[in-house]
C-alpha cells in the first residue's frame, strides 16, 4: 500500500454532482479518473488489475454512509477481490464495520502500520505483516486479507522479476569494468539502459507492488 492524494474529480463529475442529476452519473471518466489517480493499480492490494472497479471506502449501504456514495473523496480504485471482499462490509452495522488502512487518509505513512517480510525458502513470497492493531486487522483474512494467495504469488513472481533485473545490471556494468572497451559498443550500452529503465518503472510508483517492496526491510 502507498499513500495516494485524491485530487480534484473530472470536470464532468463535478458538473453532474453540482446539479444532482445523479441518473447521469459518469460512471466512465470517473472510472478514468481513478485509473490514473491510481496508475491503474488496486488501491489495497497494488495489483494491476483488468476489471478495475469503483470501490466506496466508507460502505454505502443501508444503515452505513450512503451520503458518502457520490463523494469522489470517498472513492477508491479496487481489483475486484478487494472489492467483494470490502462488499460484506455493507452487510454489518456500522460498529461491526471494519476500515482497513485508507492509502488516501492525510499524512498515510504505511511503514507505521505494515512490514512485508520475504518468506525463508518461499521462493520470493512476501508476506504482509501487521504492526499496530490498524495494520494487523487489514492483513487479516477478515480484513483485506492481504496475504491471500493469488496475491502472495504475484508478488512473488513481481518480486523474482525484479532480482533478475538487478542480477542482469550488476552483471552488465561488471562486464563493462572489466572491459572498458565495450563502453564503445552501442549495443551493450542499449541493454544497460534498458535494464535501468526497467528497474525504475518497477521502482517508481507505477510498479505492481511498489508500496509492498518499500516496506521490505530486504530490498
Ligand atoms: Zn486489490
Amino acid at each position: 500500500m502507498r499513500p495516494v492524494t485524491l485530487g480534484p474529480p473530472p470536470a464532468e463529475a463535478l458538473a453532474v454532482l453540482a446539479s444532482g442529476r445523479m441518473d447521469d452519473y459518469p460512471e466512465k471518466p470517473v472510472l478514468r479518473w481513478l485509473l490514473g489517480i491510481f496508475r491503474n493499480k488496486c488501491a489495497y492490494c497494488e495489483s494491476e488489475t483488468d476489471s478495475p472497479e469503483r470501490e466506496h471506502y466508507l460502505p454505502k449501504g443501508v444503515g452505513l454512509w450512503p451520503e458518502h456514495e457520490f463523494d469522489w473523496q470517498n472513492l477508491r480504485l479496487s481489483c475486484h477481490g478487494c472489492n467483494q471482499i470490502k462488499e460484506v462490509m455493507n452487510g454489518r452495522s456500522k460498529d461491526a464495520c471494519r476500515h482497513p488502512l485508507d492509502p488516501c487518509a492525510a499524512g498515510f505513512d504505511p511503514a507505521i502500520h505494515l512490514r512485508a517480510r520475504e518468506v525463508r525458502g518461499g521462493m520470493g513470497l512476501i508476506t504482509l505483516v501487521g504492526i499496530d492493531g490498524a495494520g494487523k486487522e487489514t492483513v487479516a483474512p477478515d480484513g483485506l486479507d492481504l496475504n491471500r494467495e493469488v496475491l502472495a504469488s504475484r508478488r512473488a513472481e513481481r518480486w523474482r522479476a525484479y532480482r533478475d533485473l538487478r542480477r542482469q545490471a550488476r552483471e552488465l556494468r561488471a562486464q563493462l569494468r572489466a572491459r572498458p572497451a565495450l563502453h564503445g559498443e552501442a549495443r551493450h550500452a542499449r541493454d544497460l539502459r534498458q535494464i535501468a529503465e526497467a528497474l525504475r518503472k518497477v521502482r517508481s510508483d507505477d510498479g505492481e507492488f511498489v508500496g509492498v517492496f518499500r516496506l521490505s526491510r530486504r530490498r
